[in-house]
């Protein structure tokens, strides 16, 4: 198994490069709206039978025409280049990335059902993929590129050793270009596929960011809230200028860097809590929930402000680089049981303590619930196996030692007891 990072750099064209770098990104705007304007043509052509007429005119292709497949439309490319010389200017594998990025937007659309790619309007098209490197191209200070030569870059952390660097993607921003490198290596690194050591539940939440099981708490960045003020007053600046002047192209340029400058923020503080909960367990659970329903409800704005998806997928690499292990439970409820009797507590999001009538347990409601998925995260796994009787085992029998521990009751003879209520067979 091989280990694929990506590193981000900035890169610092000069402006010759740039003015190439921006012409080169129209140029794959045009070519990825021409080969989806085939595959539209393509599909909208064989909606309706042949010998009928669609309600709707549309062009139609011949019926011998082949689907326009990936390596149809590769294979177009060379051809294409003398109809439209400026093709050539683009190096001509990333053309061909490009094309293939319809593509893999058109196979995502024909799994999930939702998606269809969509025509890229003039600036839309933001990154450039360089696919492949037959030698190293980073020369201390400097990257070089096919056919754009050496762009100063900022190093900002050396490669590691050992890994070699298998792809370059070029992505403009408002904040300027970066180079984001992707670096292989044969590291064996190990499949962490059980949980082991000490279990960590997580809740993320906005009262306080993110509670651990063991009464941990991250009060959070408070979202940003000036970074979040100067963004409101950038944009009312933005939306008294007027539309197409130069003035509004300005004002907009700067609404886009403060975007650029939160989400960066965000990003390097995820990163760090991500890599503090490493320190403190070794299996880590979270909730299994939707974050963009949640976004959709009356906390919407601030859900999605927190990023709270995007923490999760960055702890859950965390954890893959680290070797911990990372699980997802059920998250339906765990806000409303005591952790320590299971018992059902109903309480409403202004009550920030749990309290447990049943039991007596007493503690933090965002630490409560942190301890309901850590529960549950020890029981669906074989973490569960060491404590008490739980259905899940059932599932995960035909260990022999648990067999011995039945005391020789076959497992189906224990199931169907189960389902039919009878008393439990005693030897
Ligand atoms: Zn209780």
């Amino acid at each position: 198994m091989t280990l694929t990072l990506n590193y981000s750099y900035r890169i610092y064209p000069d402006s010759k490069q740039e003015a190439m770098l921006d012409q080169w990104l129209e140029i794959c705007r045009c070519s990825y709206n021409y080969a989806l304007r085939e595959l539209k043509g393509w599909i909208a052509s064989r909606k309706c039978p042949a010998d009928r007429c669609s309600l709707q005119s549309e062009y139609i292709m011949s019926a011998d025409y082949p689907f326009p497949s990936y390596h149809q439309q590769q294979n177009q490319l060379p051809k294409a280049k003398k109809v439209f010389p400026e093709l050539a200017l683009v190096p001509s594998q990333v053309l061909q990335t490009n094309v293939r990025r319809l593509h893999d937007a058109w196979d995502f659309f024909r799994d999930r059902g939702f998606g269809f790619p969509r025509f890229k309007k003039y600036g839309q098209m933001k990154s450039l993929l360089f696919p492949q490197f037959r030698s190293n191209p980073l020369t201390g200070w400097q990257i070089k590129l096919p056919k754009l030569g050496k762009v100063q870059i900022n190093l900002h952390r050396p490669i590691p050793n050992g890994f070699v660097i298998k792809q370059i993607r070029v992505v403009k921003k408002a904040m300027g270009w970066f180079a984001v490198i992707s670096i292989q290596s044969d590291i064996n690194l190990p499949e962490i596929e059980a949980p082991f050591g000490h279990p960590l539940g997580l809740d993320v939440g906005l009262s306080s960011y993110l509670a651990t099981s063991d009464n941990y708490i991250e009060k959070g960045r408070k979202f940003f809230k000036t970074e979040h003020r100067r963004l409101k007053v950038l944009q009312r600046r933005l939306s008294r200028k007027q539309k197409r002047s130069n003035n509004y192209e300005k004002a907009r340029k700067k609404v886009e860097k403060q975007h650029n400058h939160i989400a960066f923020k965000r990003k390097d503080y995820q990163f760090q809590l991500a890599h503090k909960v490493c320190d403190m367990g070794d299996s880590i659970f979270m909730e299994d929930i939707d974050f963009r329903t949640m976004a959709k409800g009356f906390l919407g704005k601030h859900t999605l402000d927190a990023g709270f998806g995007q923490f999760r997928d960055i702890l859950k690499y965390v954890c893959k680089i680290r070797g911990k292990y990372f699980g997802l439970v059920d998250h339906r409820g765990t806000s409303q049981t005591c952790p320590n009797c299971r018992a059902e507590v109903r309480k409403t999001l202004v009550l920030r303590v749990h309290n447990c009538p049943e039991c007596g347990y007493e503690c933090d409601r965002d630490v409560a619930s942190a301890q309901e998925i850590c529960n549950r995260g020890i029981e669906t796994t074989t973490l569960g196996l060491r404590g008490k009787e739980t259905v899940c085992q059932v599932e995960v029998s035909g260990v022999m030692s648990l067999d011995n521990w039945r005391r020789g009751i076959p497992l189906w003879a224990e199931i169907s007891r189960r389902e039919s209520g009878s008393p439990r067979y005693t030897a």
